[in-house]
């Protein structure tokens, strides 16, 4: 795909020159032909890795159940596999995720924590800032009684440059309600987690 395709396909023309620039500067010759078409794929990832600026996380938790069954335990969705980008380097956040909450009166289907994460991995993020925001998020929106959020990943910008240090990871944790506030709770909801 040339660049006049990739113009017709909506990508502006400066996107594609700051991409070739970069390619420059990195040492390379944008002209040459394995990079020819690198500046068009470049946006277009760019365009998916950061989705999450077109949309509203909490769109997910607008349709909830009342119905239940009576069920009052901890709902948990272990190990979700996420991918975000540090706004520091821009370079991959690659992880997992555990969401549990304690249900008040409603409940949603269970991919829905799972699209309020990827949501907010969709944008430029630390660690800690999207740890906080997928917890607020339900806490808001679903009112439970609590809401645990743990996330473990690893960071290319640690792992691939700086200090070079592959394997390493991050883990940060938000708590509220009774996980907060009732340490048998947030033991029982660390302990389903596996941690
Ligand atoms: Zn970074």
């Amino acid at each position: 795909m040339t660049a006049s395709n990739d113009r017709d396909n909506g990508i502006p023309e400066d996107v594609l020159a700051s991409v070739r620039r970069l390619i420059e500067w990195a040492g390379d010759d944008p002209a040459r032909e394995g990079l020819a078409d690198t500046p068009g794929r470049v946006a277009r990832a760019y365009r998916e890795y950061f989705r999450g600026y077109d949309e509203d996380p909490a769109r997910h938790l607008s349709r909830t159940f009342e119905e239940v069954g009576g069920y009052d335990e901890i709902v948990l969705l272990r190990d979700i596999a996420f991918q975000s980008h540090c706004e520091h380097h821009m370079a991959p956040i690659i992880g997992k995720a555990h969401i549990a909450y304690l249900p008040g009166d409603r409940v949603v289907g269970i991919s829905k924590l799972a699209r309020v994460l990827k949501g907010f991995a969709s944008r430029l993020q630390v660690q800690e800032r999207l740890t906080a925001e997928v917890a607020d998020c339900i806490w808001e929106h679903l009112q439970p009684r609590g809401v645990a959020v743990v996330i473990e990943a690893a960071h290319a910008c640690m792992s691939a440059r700086g200090v070079n240090t592959p394997g390493v990871t991050m883990t940060t944790s938000r708590m509220m309600g009774v996980f907060r506030e009732d340490e048998r709770s947030r033991k029982e909801v660390l302990s389903l987690m596996g941690l």
